[in-house]
């Protein structure tokens, strides 16, 4: 075994990580690794970053003197804790923030100037570099170009061209692909002990997004989402049906979200009112309700973030559907990625035409984009599920 085994499909970027880890001349203190969502970016990030501390297993014997790298053996102290994200010498910047603030990145220069305290390197992984505003990212611009010696800063972002150029050029880029969907099915038999045909059918549904196959192989209630949504496909056959799915979609979205963010928010705030002082069941004084306000607003802000993911997922869902209407259409030799969906796929292939596939996977597109866009979600699916129905 070792830290890579995790990361599924991404033989070049392991390769590149791995030398930088074990030969200094291939090592260099600032990256960037970019790839699709999904691809395994924070995944690759703390591997590479046990890979940095992994002392092998002799390591680990009392007293043993700093080693060069095991090369990330899986096995030792180092590996292990950093994977499980308790090395002392790692710091990772999580990914559900909105937006990382210009505090938080002073912070983390303040601990990056730091020598490590056990391991080689001291390490921060930064999962979403792209969710800074410019002004922060000239702070960290300066942090990244004159390292101490013994720091390594490792962000992720979707592409390069998410972070600024200044960063950009100033980082090694490292670039992960979408994996093949059997190297996905494998890791959620090998991780996770799912059924081998359920791990296929769920990599290739989730098109290879890592943590999507993985809940739509282990959560039925995520399965039975997805087949809701490509059900709207067969349903609609009117204006009014059009508008009622639209609803529906927009309704399930908010009503995942709400669940991801319940537990999670309640935490938070439990934890704010301890660091505040503040009992269970105590009225909150005064001067501190802004506080509690300004964790509220990132909150809601965060739902209303996840909210429009699921939408896209769902859309994303959707174009797979036609995309597979369309393979079917043009008798193309390549599998389809709604494998359990195929008698819909060619009910929705035989009454209706490549072009009018083509159109409605734009119509598609068009409210993704207008979503990004902040158009309101309910108007931006209504014309799409208007233009979805079928056409005399
Ligand atoms: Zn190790």
């Amino acid at each position: 075994m070792s830290v890579w085994d995790d990361v599924v499909g991404q033989p070049d970027a392991v390769a590149v990580l791995e030398r930088a880890a074990t030969d200094p001349a291939a090592m260099t203190h600032a990256w960037l690794l970019t790839g699709p969502p999904g691809s395994g970016r924070s995944v690759a990030a703390r591997a590479f970053a046990a890979a940095l501390q992994c002392t092998g297993p002799e390591g680990d014997a009392p007293g043993a003197p700093r080693r060069p790298s095991g090369g990330g053996c899986g096995r030792c102290r180092a590996c292990t804790t950093t994977l499980a994200g308790t090395h002392p010498d790692l710091t990772v910047v999580a990914t559900d923030k909105v937006v990382i603030t210009i505090d938080e990145v002073r912070d983390l220069i303040t601990t990056a100037s730091r020598t490590p305290s056990t391991g080689r390197f001291r390490v921060i992984v930064v999962e979403d570099a792209d969710r800074m505003a410019e002004r922060t990212t000239n702070v960290l611009l300066k942090a990244i170009e004159e390292p101490p010696p013994h720091t390594v800063w490792v962000l992720c972002a979707p592409s390069a061209q998410d972070v600024l150029p200044t960063i950009r050029s100033r980082c090694r880029g490292v670039v992960l692909r979408v994996p093949p969907a059997g190297d996905v099915a494998d890791l959620l038999v090998r991780r996770d002990g799912v059924e081998p045909d359920v791990a296929l059918a769920a990599a290739r549904a989730a098109q290879s997004h890592v943590g999507l196959a993985r809940r739509l192989a282990r959560d039925p209630d995520a399965r039975r989402r997805r087949d809701a949504t490509l059900d709207v496909a067969r349903r609609i056959r009117g204006v009014g049906d059009a508008v009622l799915a639209a609803g529906e979609l927009v309704d399930v979205a908010k009503a995942e979200a709400v669940a991801a963010a319940a537990e999670r928010d309640a935490v938070e705030r439990a934890e704010l009112m301890r660091g505040l002082g503040v009992q269970e069941g105590d009225t909150l004084p005064p001067r501190l309700r802004s506080q509690v306000k300004q964790l509220e607003d990132d909150q809601k802000r965060r739902a209303t973030r996840h909210q429009r993911d699921v939408l896209d997922r769902a859309m994303v869902d959707l174009l797979s559907l036609y995309r597979d209407v369309l393979v079917v259409q043009l008798g193309a030799e390549v599998e389809l990625v709604n494998t359990q969906h195929a008698a819909a796929v060619r009910t929705l292939a035989a009454d209706s035409t490549p072009e009018q596939t083509v159109r409605r996977m734009d119509a598609i597109g068009t409210a993704r984009e207008r979503l990004e866009g902040n158009v309101a979600p309910l108007l931006a699916l209504e014309a799409m599920t208007v233009a979805l129905r079928p056409q005399g």
